[in-house]
């Protein structure tokens, strides 16, 4: 099939922001190809994660053994950064620090302007997602292409990733085939096989044009100062090889202390992000190019990003540092299936997201985040390196709380429980009024719709009703009719 490398690219569109997330909800919940798509979430992506970890025989042993890698870097992460940076340095790596956003954009351009750059391919990265990079550096004139698939498709459409490992997963595979049709002028096909191989065929010919490759990276081994990139498309291999200059934006978190810790940590990543016992490539990078290299660039950059980590590693949520962004814990969460990634309005979405976004931009903006979640646990059961992401949402609401940062309805309401939680005679007095008071509103046992401010519960979901007798009322009946017979004193005295 003949397709043109000529395409439009519309960009980038900014984040939507997180201050709006019940309207976001809401608008996702109506959406219907939304809702489509996202059924590959519960169809697809949770059994191949639950079948590949029970295949593995020991998943408990290995998520315990990565978790433990994760706490002890994080807890000494200054001194494994300066090692990785010095390794790094010796196998002739440019290291850059940055301490935010706006500095880790000016070294990328600077690099690009020194080196006189006019197009630059990218690996998939939620790093350069967090800088807003890909808008910066077209304001500037520079021709960035994405090239991971569901990167590329978004870029098309000129919208931002849903999903930390799978970008495009809010589209519908129509929508896709309407996407190239539109922007790259080849013939309207929905069969996968062809429309990967027109984005293939759009994409090689970038790779060659390009002068300039930016990735981020999935691991930073310290002993080595190599940089890890895991992927399935190989498109991070020739992003990292193929330009004259391969520049890596690597969160100051994907540190790890030792090569021999990469075989745990990849056989983790794989196994919850996509269900593979290995990704197709795992790309270790130590330097550039060295002289008798067939291939790989004449300069590395790494690019070690600070943004607010730093912060998260002196709070209580220092734990969110772990984070492999494997994406296990956006499959599995009731909120996500539901509104998708776009509506959280941050970079990360899902429940890992709920707990970055207010650490990284903010509490104040992003306040709905952590009160999206039922705290079920899921994520935290999901989770490679045992993340307690319900509890770091606690933290966060505990905060908004000593703010008193909440609803005045839930205020008082909590108030109001909390006194009655504490008296019997209240709890017993509440429980008849809400048996008495629900009567108008219960069928067969049921409270489908509830008045005035409880209406929202009720919207897509049903209460079992208060029952007319409380456990108490009948455990005290229990106990009057099987109450056992007095032990004889001559029994008694056996002893
Ligand atoms: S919090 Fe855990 S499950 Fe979620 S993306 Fe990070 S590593 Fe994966």
């Amino acid at each position: 099939m003949q397709t043109t490398t000529q395409h439009t690219q519309p960009g980038h569109a900014p984040h939507r922001g997180p201050e709006d997330f019940p309207e976001h909800a809401k608008e996702a919940l109506q959406n219907a190809p939304l809702q489509q798509a996202l059924q590959l979430l519960v169809t697809n992506f949770v059994p191949r994660r639950v079948n590949a970890m029970a295949a593995l025989g020991n998943a408990e042993e290995l998520r315990t053994e990565a978790r433990a890698i994760k706490e002890r870097t994080i807890a000494r992460l200054d001194e494994y950064l300066d090692l990785f940076a010095a390794q790094a340095q010796r196998a002739g790596v440019q290291v850059h620090w940055a301490a935010d956003a706006a500095e880790a954009r000016d070294i990328i351009t600077g690099i690009a302007q020194r080196i006189e750059a006019r197009v630059i391919v990218k690996g998939k990265s939620m790093a350069t997602e967090e800088i807003h990079l890909n808008a910066h550096l077209e304001q500037r004139g520079y021709e960035v292409v994405e090239t991971d698939l569901g990167e590329y498709i978004i870029q098309l459409a000129g919208e931002t990733p849903s999903h930390i490992i799978a970008p495009a997963i809010h589209k519908t595979r129509q929508q896709i085939a309407a996407l190239f049709h539109e922007h790259l002028g080849t013939p309207y096909t929905e069969e996968i096989p062809e429309l990967t191989q027109i984005a293939r065929q759009a994409l090689r010919g970038q790779f060659l044009r390009a002068d300039m490759g930016i990735t981020g990276a999935n691991f930073a081994i310290a002993e080595t100062g190599s940089i890890v990139l895991v992927t399935n498309e190989g498109n991070g291999r020739l992003s990292s090889t193929m330009p004259r200059v391969h520049v890596a934006l690597v969160g100051m978190e994907k540190v790890i202390p030792r090569l021999s810790d990469l075989a745990v940590m990849v056989k983790v990543l794989t196994n919850s992000a996509t269900g593979q016992k290995i990704s197709s490539y795992v790309t270790m990078l130590t330097g550039p190019r060295r002289e008798h290299d067939l291939d790989g660039p004449e300069e590395l950059h790494v690019v070690l990003l600070d943004n607010g980590r730093s912060g998260i590693l002196r709070s209580a949520n220092r734990e969110a540092l772990y984070c492999l962004r494997c994406g296990a814990c956006l499959n599995v969460c009731p909120i996500y299936q539901n509104v998708g990634g776009h509506a959280y309005g941050g970079v990360y979405p899902g429940p890992i997201g709920a707990v970055l976004t207010p650490m990284l931009s903010g509490l104040d903006t992003a306040k709905h985040l952590p009160r999206a979640s039922t705290l079920c646990g899921a994520c935290r059961d999901a989770c490679p390196v045992k993340i307690n992401i319900p509890h770091l949402l606690l933290n966060l609401r505990q905060q908004l709380v000593e703010r008193h940062d909440v609803p005045r309805t839930e205020r008082v309401l909590f108030t109001l429980w909390s006194w009655i939680m504490r008296s019997p005679w209240l709890y017993k007095t509440a429980l008849a009024l809400a048996a008495l008071l629900q009567k108008p509103f219960v069928t067969q046992g049921w409270l489908s719709t509830l008045p005035g401010p409880f209406a929202g519960w009720t919207q897509a979901r049903d209460f079992k009703a208060v029952a007319s007798r409380s456990f108490r009322q009948r455990w005290q009946d229990t106990l009057q009719h099987e109450r056992p017979a007095p032990v004889s004193s001559e029994v008694a005295s056996d002893e």
